[in-house]
């Protein structure tokens, strides 16, 4: 699904296939999680290929590396080059692009100097799919800021988010959502959580959640489009006096929320803010970012 017997990564100054790369069994990031990664998207755009805020993406991988004591070689510019190379010698256009800083051989509590960067590239739909979700709150909370970088993308992080989604799928929902360890309203296993009530927006502050590259594209969408946007702590049952919500990420973009727990958003979805900032996000994405003229 990820990969075809064509398919090229770049691995270490190399690009190479997919199927001959292989990873060390005694690599730390396998054993104790300690590696970062992004999610990136690039979209064929009527400028070519245009990856999507991929200096954002790049500047955000080297702040989790250095917050994880990873020392990362590359230059954001440099992976933003190898990764317009690696599209073009896979053929890919709209694709999903996955840079993974990983740790060699340690099995000591303490990093290495012995780091790999891989970047893979796939096409993938949308990953919450493209219809309105059901959401439900989850019993699982995001990670404590104080026993990790909640702001850096670190591979361990993702036992959590596995967790929450595990467990909204097994009651029948599609996705969940996490406070924090206060019980606010923080955020999804992989998105950044919205809510609209008269017209104005909400979201949780930084702090206790991932700071998305998708969320700051909400807030220039929205001032764009006179749409208010508050970020404040909130508790879970306020969203149930919300009229719309959204969960938004590189993955997912802009993806509605038709229910939380048993609770119906009663707005109709298109005559939605949300949905005025998932209809322009869809074009900003599809249209290079800079050509405000088509936005
Ligand atoms: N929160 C979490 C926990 C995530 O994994 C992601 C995806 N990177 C997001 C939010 C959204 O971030 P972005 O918009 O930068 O993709």
């Amino acid at each position: 699904m990820y990969y075809t017997d064509e398919t090229v990564v770049f691995l270490n100054g190399e690009f190479v296939k997919a199927k001959e790369a292989n990873v060390g069994l005694y690599n730390q990031t396998m054993h104790y999680g300690n590696g970062v990664f992004e999610g990136i998207r690039s979209y064929d755009t009527p400028d070519g290929t245009r990856i999507f805020k991929a200096k954002e993406h790049y500047d955000r991988l080297h702040y989790s590396a250095q917050m994880m004591h990873i020392d990362l070689k590359y230059s954001s510019e440099e992976l933003e080059n190898i990764t317009y190379q690696l599209l073009e010698k896979n053929g890919m256009k709209d694709a999903y692009i996955r840079p993974l800083v990983y740790l060699g051989e340690n099995m000591s509590l303490t990093p290495t100097n012995d780091v790999y960067v891989v970047i893979m590239a796939w096409e993938w739909g949308k990953y919450l799919g493209d219809n309105m979700l059901k959401v439900m709150l989850s019993s699982y909370q995001r990670p404590n800021p104080k026993a990790c970088h909640v702001q850096a993308k670190v591979v361990g992080h993702y036992t959590n988010s596995i967790l929450a989604t595990t467990e909204a799928k097994q009651k029948g929902f599609n996705e969940a959502l996490l406070t924090d360890i206060n019980g606010f309203v923080a955020e999804g296993p992989g998105a950044n959580f919205f809510y609209e009530k008269d017209g104005k927006l909400f979201t949780a502050p930084l702090g206790n959640i991932l700071s998305g590259i998708t969320r700051a594209t909400v807030f220039e969408i929205a001032r764009e489009l006179d749409v208010e946007v508050e970020e404040r702590f909130f508790k879970p049952e306020e969203i149930y006096t919300a009229d719309a919500a959204f969960f938004c990420g590189t993955a997912a973009e802009v993806i509605g929320i038709a229910q939380f727990n048993e609770y119906k958003f009663p707005l109709n979805w298109e005559d939605s803010n949300s949905y005025m900032v998932q209809r322009k996000y869809k074009r900003r994405v599809a249209f290079n970012e800079y050509k405000n003229v088509y936005l």
